[in-house]
Formats: structure tokens, C-alpha cells, sequence
């Protein structure tokens, strides 16, 4: 964690939840975190909630007096017109979205989601106004391999210009070994550590120092009340993406308060 840049945990609730736990996720978020909501400064860190596409407006509504942030888990390659099923970024912007997570392993293993529907996917985003987060992170093979760097750093070069014009606003990174992932194995914070820095030094050569110094690089992967501070505490890792966890209300508040200790 840099005091430069704006810390952020992103809560991302993949295909989980129902309105009316939804309803209560925000009354317990709201009683065990009232610094969210009211008219104050917005406290640190930043919270941003990426629940399914179709709550996207019930969260907002429930938010609407709230520092918390809201955010998609994803937007389509189109512009718009005659794609059945697909919710254009210009949607959820219209929604009040921020950001809008992308390329995210279980979207890539799952759903085809190429380099190319990623960099698409990306291009809409900005042209939205919505700030992308990109998640890169090697398979469990490449690791034991000792090629992790490689393989992230081509994933990155594979965005390179939708990168480039992203950095114009701000740089999202989401650090996500895929062998991390909702597996209760977390990474070793200096591991996440030394890959954000590659990303960061990855960043500052290919598009600009400022970008790179500026950009928000998070970890992902089995975060949890226990763990968080781990990562929070490294130089170049500014928050976390968490799944699993984030689902429950009260381990959000406690990831709060335990990233709010350390800055
Ligand atoms: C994720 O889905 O981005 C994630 C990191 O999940 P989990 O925290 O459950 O590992």
C-alpha cells in the first residue's frame, strides 16, 4: 500500500445472492460500517460491490445515500442491438456503475472469453466511462512451472492498447492466481507481492511511470478477515478482489476496519 494512491476492496459476489438477501447484506453492512453511509468524507478504503448484472439497480437503490461504490461483473463486447442476453456497458453505466470487472479466470475458462473479447470488452468500458478491472493471473501448472511471470506479463501485453487508453483514467490490475480462487489456498503475500511489482514495473515500461505509479494493483484469491492485512501491507498491492468472502456482510465490515488499521 502506497498513501499516493486510493486503497480499494472489491467485492465480487460472482452468481450468489437473492433480493432479499441482498436487503440485508446493505441493513447489516449499514449498521456494522455507518462511516459508509451519511454525508462525511468517504472513509478508506474504498468499497466497491460487484453483485449479479440483474441487482445492479436494487443495490443502487439501497446505496444511494453510501460511499459504497458499485461495480459490474461484466459488460458485452457490443455496442448494442440484436445480441439476446447482453447488457452493454452504456447499461450499466445508466445504472451508476463505476467499474466493471473483466477478464476474470472463471469468465475465461468458463465463457470463452478470449484476449480479443476481453480487449472488446475493455474498449466498451471506457467509451462508457466505466473503469476496468483486469484480471490476469497464471493455472497452478504454470506456477510449479516457474514461468508465472511470463504468463501474466503476456496476458498484459495482449491488452496493451486498451490499456493504454484505460490508463488515461486509472489503471485497475487484479493480481488472481487461478489456483487461488475460491480454493481457501491463498498466496503467499510475498508472492503477491513480488507479481505486483512485475506488474507495476510492467506497466511503468510499456506505458508510462506515471501510469505505473499510479495504477491500483489488487490481489485476489481466498482473501479473508485472516489474511488481508497480509496483502494490504505490501509496497505495490493497494486492496483486494474477494469472492467467497465478501458474500457475508459481517467479514466485509471485519476486511473493512482490518484495512483501515494498517493505513
Ligand atoms: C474472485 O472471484 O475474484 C476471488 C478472488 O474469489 P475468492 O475470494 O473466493 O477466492
Amino acid at each position: 500500500m502506497n498513501s499516493k494512491r486510493r486503497p480499494l476492496l472489491a467485492a465480487n459476489w460472482k452468481q450468489n445472492l437473492l433480493w432479499q438477501d441482498i436487503e440485508e447484506y446493505c441493513e447489516t453492512l449499514r449498521a456494522e460500517m455507518p462511516e459508509y453511509f451519511g454525508e462525511d468524507e468517504a472513509p478508506l478504503p474504498d468499497l466497491l460491490i460487484c453483485p449479479p448484472l440483474c441487482y445492479l439497480g436494487l443495490l443502487g437503490a439501497l446505496l444511494e445515500d453510501s460511499h459504497v461504490l458499485s461495480g459490474s461483473q461484466l459488460v458485452s463486447t457490443e455496442d448494442g442491438g440484436a445480441f439476446t442476453g447482453e447488457v452493454s456497458a452504456a447499461m450499466v453505466a445508466d445504472l451508476g456503475c463505476d467499474y466493471v470487472i473483466i477478464g476474470h479466470s472463471e469468465r475465461r475458462q468458463l465463457f470463452s472469453d478470449n484476449e480479443e473479447r476481453i480487449s472488446r470488452r475493455i474498449q466498451q468500458a471506457l467509451e462508457h466511462d466505466l473503469l476496468p478491472i483486469l484480471c490476469v493471473g497464471e493455472d497452478l501448472e504454470t506456477r510449479r512451472g516457474g514461468s508465472a511471470g511470463e504468463y501474466v506479463q503476456a496476458q498484459l501485453a495482449a491488452q496493451l492498447e486498451p490499456l493504454r487508453t484505460a490508463a488515461q483514467q486509472e489503471l485497475v490490475i487484479a493480481y488472481e492466481p487461478i489456483w487461488a480462487i475460491g480454493t481457501g489456498e491463498n498466496a503467499a503475500a510475498a508472492d503477491a507481492q513480488q507479481m505486483a511489482a512485475l506488474i507495476r514495473g510492467w506497466i511503468t515500461s510499456n506505458i508510462s511511470a506515471a501510469a505505473g505509479e499510479a495504477a491500483l494493483l489488487l490481489y485476489g484469491g481466498s482473501v479473508k478477515p485472516g489474511n488481508i492485512s497480509e496483502y494490504f501491507t505490501q509496497p505495490d498491492i493497494d486492496g483486494a478482489l474477494i469472492g467467497g468472502a465478501s458474500l457475508n456482510p459481517r467479514d466485509m465490515a471485519a476486511m473493512l476496519r482490518s484495512c483501515a488499521g494498517v493505513l
